[in-house]
């Protein structure tokens, strides 16, 4: 921090407190809060170890199984199962070994994870050091408990470790008893247990208060009679023990802990320092003690002669330049430092503020709002800080500062750094005020008054300068986007904020606005993406640092890694930035803006379609990355073009000449199973790299888990796919997995995506989709009554399904369901959506249904029963009432897809009608005598008819009917091609309209244009000798299956009367 009056000889005032908080004097020189002493009726508070004294081992297996992708749950889960019997239970009776327990424990997790679980190193980092250590909150309160003259014990479920010493990673002499479960061989919730505990301190049962974690054994002691206190974070169950017992446990400094070995200061030249500076005549010590808190500079709490002050410094060893800004005094401390007054009160380190009531949490973020609006009201002339950092240009130079900063500690390439690090600068806000700024407000860097939600003090303002207060409104919402287990900075996304009474971030932004009276701040993404930016290139420092063996905390390595995690968190606010940016573009439609097109020759004859069209519009720094809209594959990219010759290859080598087998295939009895040729064309498509293509690189922009093509792209390559029924599914790309892969891309967990996602990639397994119900008209997805009710750990789904398509292939292990969770929820917050493993008991599949008589093996459309199905907790995606939002965003991409294929559908129709018609070609001419393998099998093999006297070619009825064909598959391909382009351009959501056009105009062409054809091949067009009754039956299903076209017609009408008057 460059706070040059921060540390003045006469005067101990931060150089803030001085500037606008002057009225807040040094009222609270000891807490008041907890005002009563003594009185208590308890002898003894009788202590839980995990959970209580130290973490739980729930706890550490989450964040444990989030860094092994692990599935969510799974240590949980299978630590209660078996119950009293289980493993664990009888580890804890210390009747299995702890070899025993972990081979034991470890078949059981990976047999309910399907996936091999390391349990070894979940069990080496729960009995580490670094992890089992008290809690210094607990500490602090024994020691009181103890001064106070009352007992202490600890019973605990415990376990011998492989050295046969048991678990307990305490200080035995802080407690009267030690009562272990593993030494007993009884276990709580026994009674017997607490009995002997009771016993052996001499006490009865209303004499003492037992802490723990776990209902049951809560239960248990209450109903001994035993006054008990449920655990769920230690902090507050100290604050409920304080209000049993009357008196205060913390009356030491909070958040202290005894300075580490590697951050110890002298402390003799420190004293003399002071005393000198303060003017103190004493002989007493000078007490020197950590704040646990301050991962960049560590911060010190001093006592000498009644004056409680606190240090903080720079860290030793190298530093990057220009961070940890504070010049003083190298001599006294090593590094430089400043001192400020000590301003006790509550510093609220977890975001979502537990234990409070939503009114309290609500109020304490208003003050927080409230006292941002403060420091940024201040005017920098009145109080002196004119020259406090540069006027203007604040955003410019903080990127490039922030740039230069990651630069500096960068180990390897985040490709979402390099995209921010591009980004950034071309979306600079226009305007920009210039406040004071404090550059790194966050709750937890607020001291907060005892009782009532007021600010007392605001701390580390090492990155304060002049500046755009935006930026620390965006800074003050981090924690919304982050999940509670993130490390460093604890967020609270996984919650409810409605629940907790925490205001979102948009309405956070909305009340900083109002009380500031500015205009709403529309922005408000670029800032969340600098801000999210920012932070990623702070903890690359820190893991930097970490590296180099300098950080100031333990966690620092582990908090380095977590640069990618929040890198691709900015870079989702750029991508919403972005999209806002362009919508704001003076021009009405992405489309019309000044497009110049041009037509280009075709080099060779392209059997399937004659397009050589390529359109582009003007490029604008915006959306110059993406390029114009190609609508012709002759003019894609040259890694695409060839991406799409490769396709094309396969396609005559091995798709087309394998139709026939698929197709009796399909009409065999083996119809049920996959066919073996489809899977071995599937492994030839892998090893060509023609495999799972379908993900949008806006959904996938790191090519984590497709091939990275924008929606245009991939338009050409799926249309090029449809021309075949089985082409689709050999490269990865078939409905429905291609929506539901997308759906866990973009909204599933990291063990969702384990689970499920990666074995979809790899082809390995198949999925289906279950909304429609046969009770109700489907089409209006709220009308889903399939229930989802909780049950303890459980989801419990009942309801009736059909038409779901890929349910009855043996392949199939994931049924996306879509059910009601709260019938009594707003109309669109209703439904949820829910992974369900097929071989959950319950699932009863009725009956394959037909389509015009076609079964459509071995995927099938299936009618479903859902009988009590139990679907473990964490397979909710994204959360109960989100299933509405879920369907939208997973049918954006995947409905346009069925679009593409169809004109894939009509232009192979189109070839078979035209070949059917004319002359053999040469080509055709040398098949038929054997001369050339065929390369496109139902065209070629075809000869030319001949009626009343003409060939079917002069007929004009038939020419008419090839140019209606023509003109309109080239229209409805520009439709879907404009869509995927405004997709890519404006977002899924911005195409609302072109994508309800599309799939309004694509299977009523392509049923007209297959419809054409089969007139044309006479009854042969009926048959299942060519691919036409198959590709009619397909385009007609599609006019319900992508939902009926009247609901595309409404939509589109609704957004004509919109937009266009
Ligand atoms: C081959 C095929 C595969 C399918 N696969 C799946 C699948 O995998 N998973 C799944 O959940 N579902 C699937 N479906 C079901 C499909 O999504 C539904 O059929 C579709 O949503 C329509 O619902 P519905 O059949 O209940 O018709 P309803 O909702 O009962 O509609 C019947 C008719 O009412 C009229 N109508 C409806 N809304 C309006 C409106 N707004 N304005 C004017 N008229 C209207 C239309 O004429 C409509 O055809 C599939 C269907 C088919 C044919």
């Amino acid at each position: 921090m460059c706070v040059r009056s921060c540390f003045q000889s006469s005067c101990l005032q931060w150089a803030w407190r001085t500037a606008f908080l002057k009225h807040i004097q040094r009222r609270h020189q000891g807490s008041h809060r907890w005002t009563h002493l003594g009185g208590s009726t308890y002898r003894a508070v009788i202590f839980d170890m995990g959970g209580v004294l130290i973490p739980s081992p729930g706890r550490v297996a989450a964040e444990w199984e989030v860094q092994n992708r692990i599935p969510s749950g799974t240590i949980l889960k299978a630590l209660m199962e078996g119950g009293e019997n289980g493993p664990w239970m009888r580890f804890m009776r210390a009747e299995i070994t702890a070899e025993g327990f972990l081979r034991e424990f470890g078949r059981l997790c990976s047999e309910m994870s399907k996936t091999s679980v390391p349990v070894d190193s979940f069990f080496s980092l729960l009995t580490s050091e670094r992890v089992a250590k008290q809690f210094p909150v607990m500490t602090e309160a024994i020691t009181q408990i103890r001064a106070k003259g009352l007992q202490t014990a600890v019973l605990s479920n415990n376990f011998y470790l492989p050295n046969q010493k048991s678990f307990l990673p305490l200080d035995r002499k802080q407690f009267d008893v030690v009562v272990e479960s593993c030494v007993e061989g009884i276990c709580k919730p026994d009674p017997r247990i607490y009995k002997l505990c009771l016993e052996r301190l001499g006490l009865q049962p209303s004499e003492s208060i037992f802490l723990d974690d776990l209902g049951p054994n809560v239960k248990a002691a209450a109903s001994l009679g035993i006054h008990t206190i449920k655990v769920n974070d230690p902090e507050t169950a100290v604050k409920e023990l304080e209000a049993l017992l009357g008196f205060t446990l913390r009356l030491g400094v909070p958040n202290t802990q005894p300075v580490r070995k590697t951050m110890e200061i002298p402390k003799d030249s420190l004293k003399k320092y002071l005393k000198d500076l303060l003017g103190i005549q004493t002989t007493g010590p000078l007490e020197l003690l950590q704040f646990d808190h301050g991962q960049s500079n560590p911060t010190y709490y001093i006592s000498l002669a009644n004056r409680d002050l606190v240090l903080r410094k720079k860290p030793p060893g190298t530093l990057l330049p220009s961070a940890h800004a504070i010049e003083r005094e190298f001599s006294v401390v090593g590094t430089p430092f400043y001192v400020m007054e000590y301003c006790p009160g509550l510093i609220y380190k977890d975001p979502s503020l537990p234990g409070l009531e939503p009114s309290h949490r609500r109020a304490i973020y208003t003050a927080m709002n409230t006292v941002l609006c403060k420091i940024h009201s201040v005017d920098p002339q009145a109080v002196g800080l004119e020259d406090y950092g540069k006027q203007g240009a604040y955003i410019p130079r903080q990127v490039r500062t922030w740039v230069k900063q990651y630069r500096a500690s960068e180990t390897s390439t985040i490709p979402a750094m390099e995209r921010l690090i591009e980004w950034l600068p071309l979306h600079l806000p226009h305007q920009q005020r210039t406040t004071l700024v404090h550059g790194d407000f966050r709750l937890d860097n607020l001291v907060f008054h005892p009782e009532k939600p007021e600010v007392l003090a605001v701390l580390d303002w090492e990155l304060s300068t002049l500046g755009d207060p935006l930026i620390d409104v965006a800074y003050s919402c981090l924690a919304h986007y982050l999940p509670s287990s993130f490390p460093v900075l604890r967020g609270f996304n996984d919650c409810d904020l409605t629940q907790l009474g925490i205001p979102a971030a948009e309405e956070y932004f909305r009340m900083y606005c109002l009380q500031m009276g500015l205009p709403p701040t529309e922005n408000w993404n670029f800032y969340m993406a600098f801000s999210f930016f920012r932070l990623a290139a702070i903890l690359q420092g820190v893991y930097w640092r970490s590296l180099t063996g300098q950080a100031s905390s333990a966690h620092a390595e582990q908090t380095g890694k977590l640069t990618e995690f929040v890198s691709n968190l900015a870079w989702d606010f750029a991508v919403k930035e972005g999209f806002r940016v362009f919508k704001e573009m003076p021009f009405k439609n992405p489309l019309t803006r000044s497009c110049h097109t041009w037509a280009r020759s075709q080099s060779q004859w392209y059997p399937i379609g004659t397009r050589s069209y390529s359109s582009v519009p003007e490029a604008s720094p915006a959306h110059a990355s993406r390029g114009g809209l190609v609508i012709s594959p002759e003019s894609l990219s040259p890694p695409v073009r060839e991406l799409y010759h490769r396709l094309k290859r396969f396609m005559e080598q091995h798709v087309y000449p394998a139709e026939p087998e698929l197709q009796s295939h399909q009409a065999s009895a083996a119809r049920w199973s996959p066919s073996p040729l489809i899977e071995d064309l599937k492994e030839k498509a892998k090893a060509e790299g023609l495999w799972n293509l379908f993900l949008p690189l806006e959904a996938d922009p790191e090519k984590k888990y497709g091939a990275g093509l924008t929606n245009v792209e991939y338009a050409h390559l799926c249309e090029l796919m449809g021309t075949s029924l089985y082409a689709p599914e050999i490269c990865n790309c078939s409905a429905p997995d291609t929506g539901n892969m997308e759906l866990l891309v973009r909204y599933g967990t990291e063990a969702q995506k384990a689970r499920w996602l990666m074995p979809l990639l790899e082809g390995k397994a198949r999925s289906c989709f279950a909304m429609t119900e046969p009770q109700v008209a489907s089409s209006d997805a709220t009308n889903i009554e399939a229930s989802i009710r909780e049950e303890d750990s459980f989801y419990v789904i009942n309801g009736h399904k059909w038409w779901i398509t890929g349910i009855l292939d043996p392949r199939c292990q994931l049924c996306v369901f879509m059910g009601k969770t709260d019938p009594h929820a707003p109309r669109h917050r209703q439904q949820s959506v829910l992974l369900v493993p097929m071989d959950t008991p319950g699932i009863k599949i009725i009956r394959p249904l037909t389509v015009y008589g076609l079964e459509d093996a071995p995927g099938g459309h299936g009618e479903v029963r859902f009988e009590h199905v139990h679907v473990p907790k964490e397979n909710m995606v994204l959360g109960p009432g989100r299933g509405f939002e879920i369907a939208q965003g997973r049918l954006g991409p995947g409905r346009i897809h069925h679009c593409m294929r169809l004109i894939g559908f009509s232009e192979r129709a189109l070839a078979l009608m035209k070949a059917r018609i004319q002359p053999p070609t040469a080509e055709g001419r040398e098949q038929e005598r054997g001369l050339r393998r065929p390369c496109f099998h139902w065209s070629c093999r075809v000869k030319s008819r001949v009626a009343f006297g003409k060939p079917l070619v002069e007929q004009g009825t038939v020419l008419a009917d090839i140019a209606q064909s023509r003109v309109e598959i080239e229209q409805a391909r520009l439709l879907v091609l404009r869509a995927a382009h405004v997709m890519d351009l404006a977002g899924n959501k911005a195409a609302a309209l072109d994508i309800a056009m599309i799939k309004m105009v694509a299977p009523s062409m392509a049923s007209r244009v297959i419809d054409r054809a089969i007139q044309a091949f006479g009854a042969a067009g009926l048959s299942s000798d060519y691919p036409l009754a198959q590709f009619f039956t397909w385009a007609r299903a599609l006019r319900f299956a992508d939902g009926p076209d009247e609901v595309h017609r409404a939509t589109v009408a609704k957004l004509e009367l919109k937009h266009r008057i």
